[in-house]
């Protein structure tokens, strides 16, 4: 082997040092890559590639600038990539020897900081999670935003994971590297990181923890014995984020407990179906309730919107806490209206002290804070006409921080640069010894302009320009005619084309002044800025929680904009399982819709009425709409918005689930039918009285008989056994007989008005079953050829017509009956089987247990006969 480079050396234990990622050295104004992580980055970023050492072992390496490392790290990072930046961390000029370097940062997916790699309205999080073997029946789980020191953990039943999941939608998933996490692949759609077991487990792990917010054991943290795992999970995050930061993430300042019961469980499918925050059509956020939602002003208001969607309350007091600010904040119009623009000139004070903490903050970055703080009396003062203790519960948070505020308004400069390199950034009078140096540096400047003049005029040459460069300082410039005047104490330095380059010892002296002051002044400056950051990052805590305050001021005032744009009322929360609504809107179409075209619907589930509403209907009348419009508001309602109604009581849900429409989940590789019964499988199990469930056209993706009866058995469940509020839409209007024998159910239909040929869908829900399902109309409206249409006309109206239909109904209302004779008795017949009626009547407390069985023995002998 070749001996190699010093700096190769360093290359290769850099390289041993990042692991799995693409390590970007530092070398003079460049970041190089060599080997393999030139070739992937060639690909990923479209970097050329060239060699080094060409010849017989010619190195792989590709390169760019240093000022482009934002750009390409975020290329990196959306290819699923990580990388390590390793620096120059000594100054080249005075360095023995090769610069030393080290890696200062490990960039991932759920580790960044960097505005550049983020989306301002969007969170960011690190998911961790620990699952001490392969089928524990819980997992600890951690979510971690380093970009603004939002940090939870919870311990969750492994079956829910996918549903925290879908709602944290985390950027990156660490995981340990022995056991596989079990997810399944849809869940994994970010980028994973594994780490060895051992940094999850109590040393490791609980020392991170204990040690990052300075307690002695969990309970001083609000957790509990049965939360090891979540704090496992927690600590071996921040393990992984200290590795990677190599700061003291001083803005980790709490490790909230994420109660699952405090929150409305939404699983991942009803998440999907409703469109919350992701469109079903393009995965995007057109088309959403967030997208209809947000007016927030500010990108720490806007993902604090994220995070309350993420998780609706179940605490009507908490809700109302809410509702009341709202509620204020409508009223109060000029109050919004300023302090809405306020917040819209405020910067983001969570991701900046974020980077403060991180030790990445610029001078920029602190002049950004400086001018959130002065804003901070003025939103006190807005907000005082509001009802006083509406103002002080959500201003409590509300730390001016004037310390901070004074430290950085006497110290920094009113515009300050996003690197400290050049200086300028510390306010003048702020330190006399920097003051001087830049008189100093200012008075020899002074001195060169005036000698520049002088020799102009005393050697009659009135272009003498003096210039600067970086290799030569200072120099007197002659063009080559000038040149011949020149006199004896000009000292030749440099020859041009067209110019000779002089020097004077005079010269020389002041630029020595000017260099050097201008230099230690730069020095100093840095070393002030590293002082004041200092200091701001002990206060980091204090600004976060400001930050915070600022968030939920923007969203409150964001529900209170909408509500009053789109005349939203406040929806009176109740406990009991009920919904009623008058004239409520589909949040979404609400607004899509041209004014005056989105036909308002009455809702009515409480135990009077019927808690199940059966919708039936033709294609496109509306039914999709109404019941996804229902769902909409009850969570509204308990995110403590206002809702598009005239008037609404909604009774606290404690789960909303939704199995809407045929999704189409083929990219996943699983077969609709088989998605949509793996969904009602999941509400039939885990809904209770207070959940609300809306299910649409349950069983479509199966032959019509084995639908209907899926569909009949499915509506009885609800029903009888779980009794939640359902609304559930189909267009089998066999099931509305349903409603003679099921108390609480009750069936709705869509207006539809008959108009000399045509059909008229008027979107209006009203009491009654749907008779016909106008299916051609629709293949009509489509724009199915004529020819087509009328032979299906005549078709129907033969097959109508025709008395066998009715016959071979009955036949197939039997079919399902064969397999499952308690089907049939309670589905179809209207007597009940003697059998039954038998065992209702038996006395079992009479009877002795020999008695039973040959009772039992005689029965089933009969049920045998009949089945043959
Ligand atoms: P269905 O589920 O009955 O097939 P949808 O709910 O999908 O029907 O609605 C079909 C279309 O009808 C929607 O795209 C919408 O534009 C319109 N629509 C639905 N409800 C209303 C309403 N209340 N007012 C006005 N238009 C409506
Ligand atoms: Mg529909």
């Amino acid at each position: 082997m070749t001996a190699i480079t010093p700096m190769m050396q360093q290359y290769r234990d850099a390289k041993e040092a990042c692991g799995d990622a693409i390590l970007l050295f530092r070398m003079g104004d460049f970041y190089e890559l060599f080997f393999d992580d030139a070739k992937d980055a060639a690909k990923i970023l479209g970097l050329t590639l060239t060699s080094r050492d060409k010849g017989e072992n010619p190195i792989p390496m590709a390169g760019f600038p240093y000022h482009q490392l934002d750009s390409y790290l975020r290329k990196l990072i959306l290819a699923g990539r990580k990388a390590a930046v390793c620096e120059q961390v000594e100054d080249p000029k005075k360095a023995k020897g090769i610069v030393r370097r080290e890696i200062t940062r490990l960039v991932s997916a759920g580790a960044v900081t960097d505005d550049e790699l983020l989306s301002p309205g969007e969170s960011n999080y690190l998911f961790a999670l620990w699952r001490p073997k392969i089928d524990s029946p819980k997992v600890g789980c951690a979510w971690a935003e380093l970009s603004t020191g939002d940090f939870w953990a919870a311990t969750v039943e492994a079956e829910e994971l996918v549903d925290l999941l879908a709602a944290v939608r985390p950027a990156e998933l660490l995981c340990r590297d022995d056991v596989p996490h079990g997810l399944p692949a849809h869940a994994v759609a970010f980028a994973v990181t594994t780490r060895p077991a051992w940094e999850f487990g109590p040393d490791t792990a609980g020392k991170h923890v204990r040690s990052r917010f300075g307690v002695r054991d969990l309970e001083g943290l609000g957790f509990g014995e049965e939360d090891v795992l979540a704090i496992s999970a927690a600590g071996a995050a921040l393990g992984y984020l200290l590795e990677t930061q190599k700061t003291s993430l001083a803005h980790f300042d709490r490790l909230q407990r994420y109660e699952t019961s405090a929150y409305v469980e939404i699983d991942a499918a009803a998440r999907r179906s409703l469109e919350l925050d992701a469109s079903l059509r393009r995965g995007n956020r057109e088309g959403t309730l967030l997208a209809a939602l947000d007016r927030t002003e500010t990108s720490m208001g806007a993902r604090r919107l994220a995070q309350w969607m993420e998780r609706p309350l179940r605490d009507a007091h908490e809700i109302a806490r809410r509702q009341d600010a709202v509620e204020a904040l409508v009223a109060a119009r000029t109050v919004r209206r300023d302090l809405r623009d306020l917040l819209k000139q405020i910067y983001d004070l969570e991701r900046l002290t974020a980077r403060v903490a991180t030790r990445r903050a610029s001078p920029r970055d602190l002049r950004s804070i400086v001018e959130v703080l002065n804003r901070l009396p003025e939103i006190v003062k807005i907000l005082e006409p509001l009802p006083p203790e509406i103002a002080s519960s959500w201003l409590v948070e509300l730390d001016l921080c004037e310390d901070v505020r004074s430290l950085l308004c006497e110290s920094l400069a009113d515009e300050c640069p996003t690197v400290t390199r050049d200086g300028g950034f510390i306010r003048a009078g702020f330190r006399e010894e920097l003051d001087r140096l830049r008189e100093l540096a200012r008075g020899g400047k002074q001195w060169i302009a005036q000698y520049q003049a002088r020799e102009a005029q005393r050697l009659g040459i009135p272009g003498l320009k003096i210039g600067f460069n970086k290799v030569f300082g200072y120099f007197i410039e002659l063009t080559a005619a000038q040149a011949l005047k020149a006199p004896a104490d000009f000292i030749r330095k440099q020859t041009l084309k067209n110019a000779e380059r002089f020097v004077t010892p005079e010269l020389k002296e002041y630029e020595e002044q000017v260099l050097s002051a201008d230099e230690k002044a730069i020095e100093l400056e840095e070393a002030l800025f590293i002082e004041l950051r200092d200091a701001v990052e002990k206060q980091a805590a204090r600004l976060r929680t400001t930050g915070g305050c600022l968030a939920q001021l923007d969203v409150l005032a964001s529900f209170a904009e909408i509500a009053s744009e789109r005349r939203y009322v406040r929806p009176t929360i109740v406990e009991e399982p009920i919904l009623r609504v008058e004239e409520g809107r589909h949040p979404v179409l609400d607004q899509l819709e041209r004014e005056g075209t989105l036909v308002p619907n009455d809702c009515l589930l409480d135990e009077e009425h019927g808690t199940l509403a059966l919708i039936t209907g033709p294609n496109m009348a509306g039914k999709s709409t109404y019941i996804r419009q229902q769902a909409l508001i009850v969570f509204l309602a308990q995110i403590g918005c206002f809702v598009p109604a005239r008037s609404a009581t909604v009774g606290i849900a404690d789960r909303i689930f939704a199995r809407v429409g045929a999704s189409d989940d083929i990219f996943r590789g699983r077969s609709t039918f088989m998605v949509e019964m793996t969904e009602t499988a999941r509400i039939l199990n885990l809904a209770t009285r207070n959940s609300l469930v809306i299910l649409d056209e349950i069983g479509r993706g199966t032959s019509t008989y084995d639908g209907v009866s899926l569909a009949w058995a499915i509506t009885e469940r609800l029903h009888d056994a779980i009794g939640c509020r359902c609304l559930f839409a189909t267009h089998y209007h066999e099931l509305t007989a349903l409603a003679e024998r099921l108390p609480r159910l009750r069936n709705l239909n869509v207006a539809v008005r008959e108009w000399k040929d045509e059909v008229v869908f008027l979107h209006k829900i009203v009491p009654g079953g749907a008779d016909r399902s106008y299916g051609i109309h629709v293949a009509k409206l489509a724009g199915v050829p004529n020819e087509v249409i009328g032979r299906a006309e005549d078709l129907l109206a033969a097959f109508e017509s025709d008395p066998q239909r009715e016959s071979d109904r009955k036949t197939v209302r039997r079919a399902p009956a064969k397999r499952r004779t308690e089907v049939q008795l309670t589905l179809f017949e209207a007597a009940p089987n003697p059998i039954v009626e038998e065992l209702r009547e038996l006395r079992l407390d009479a009877m002795t247990p020999l008695e039973a069985l040959a009772w039992l023995n005689d029965r089933q002998k009969k049920i045998r006969e009949e089945m043959r």
